[in-house]
């Protein structure tokens, strides 16, 4: 650790205090202060993205990526009988990448954008501005919130949700097993060093009732359990929702396709891995998404869901590698050379082609979206 990185920051100052008064607190709390501090969090002061910043996300690498997803959104749309309003949510959007390029593959579609109001769920007031900026030139009404339950019912409009590298934002509680069974991770200030340090608290009874039936004593002294109570709490307003007025929902995000043990808890800054309990505030945190939790609140919600796929099974079945070579008809040399690039960085096994999954859900009324009858588990 560098002098600079020691050097006190007001965010790591308020942990510590909350700490020295309250005692250890969850990585959940933890993780929400150091991302979602109204004042000092990650996501509150900066734009993490491209190259100059921490992380690059899909829409970043290549134009492609929302323009299927617009399609996929549009085709959604029609298959409900082109309702003449419709909500279109993302959440978490970013620079607005995403949606900008959606916006402009799917122009041509007859009655699209005047059904369309765009919701963009989003807490950063410097990413809110860049989203603004983003999608101006479609001349679609545009409209943020806070949080996915302040959209309004106009008319019981339908929703399409989209969601990618949302997910993977959103506190985790952590559980690790002993011997005496299941004890919570805290983070405490270490006596020694005065630094961020983890701890275990007392054996907590209640929380094999958290771990899903089918792992249910497996565990092995020392494997880790996470759950998102925000993530399974936003799933089911969603899934609530396109069942009541009819929609769908595209989950995109690293992580496994089934529930299971393991830490995932990571910190991402200028593209390195960083110590997780290190500048708080100033390094990305982020977990794998249990797309196996996701899937379960969806279908005890009653709504539907097709199997998770891979993001690579997922834009072939949308026919990237056609938009590519389309592209690649007008590009010089190295455009082709940066779009052959791109479409494999997004596709590939050993990229992000079987990392990131894609979970579909849809309402109980609402016809199967595009890429719903997948067969990967
Ligand atoms: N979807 C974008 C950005 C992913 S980064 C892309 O693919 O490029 C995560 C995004 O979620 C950021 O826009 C961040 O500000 C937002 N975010 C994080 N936590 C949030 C929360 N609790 N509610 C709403 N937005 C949140």
């Amino acid at each position: 650790m560098t002098d600079q990185d020691k050097a006190v920051s007001p965010l790591l100052d308020h942990l510590k205090r909350r700490i020295a008064i309250a005692g250890p607190i969850t990585v959940a709390d933890y993780m929400t202060d150091a991302l979602a501090h109204p004042q000092w969090g990650y996501y509150r002061k900066q734009d993490p993205f491209g190259s100059a910043g921490d992380f690059v996300t899909a829409p970043e690498i290549s134009q492609m990526f929302g323009e299927l997803i617009g399609l996929w959104a549009a085709v959604t749309w029609q298959q409900m009988g082109s309702p003449s309003r419709l909500h279109l949510v993302e959440m978490g959007p970013g620079r607005g990448t995403l949606m900008a390029d959606a916006l402009r593959a799917v122009r041509n579609v007859p009655g699209f954008a005047d059904a369309v109001t765009v919701r963009f769920v989003e807490t950063s007031p410097v990413l809110r501005t860049r989203q603004q900026a983003a999608i101006m030139e479609y001349g679609i009404p545009a409209v943020w919130h806070d949080s996915f339950d302040q959209i309004p019912d106009t008319q019981n409009a339908p929703v399409i949700v989209i969601a990618n590298e949302f997910f993977d934002a959103l506190p985790v509680r952590q559980f690790q097993f002993a011997r005496d069974g299941w004890r919570e991770r805290l983070v405490a200030i270490a006596s020694d060093t005065d630094d961020l340090c983890f701890v275990t608290g007392g054996v907590a009874p209640m929380t094999d009732a958290l771990v899903p039936v089918t792992l249910r004593g497996t565990a092995k002294v020392n494997d880790v359990f996470e759950t998102s109570m925000q993530a399974i709490s936003i799933a089911d307003q969603i899934a609530r929702r396109i069942n009541r007025d009819g929609g769908a929902a595209l989950v995109i995000d690293y992580g496994h396709a089934h529930s299971g043990f393991g830490d995932t808890l990571q910190a991402l800054r200028q593209h390195k891995f960083h110590p997780v309990l290190s500048n708080p505030g100033d390094a990305d945190l982020t977990t794998h998404v249990d797309f196996g939790a996701l899937s379960r609140t969806f279908d005890q919600a009653d709504a539907r869901t097709g199997a998770v796929l891979g993001q690579g099974t997922f834009l072939k079945m949308l026919g990237i590698e056609a938009r590519a070579d389309l592209l690649k008809q007008s590009a010089t040399p190295d455009q082709a050379t940066a779009i052959d690039a791109a479409l494999k960085r997004l596709v590939d096994a050993d990229q992000m082609g079987t990392l990131f999954k894609v979970l579909i859900a849809y309402g109980r009324e609402t016809a199967p979206p595009p890429c719903v009858s997948g067969v990967e588990g």
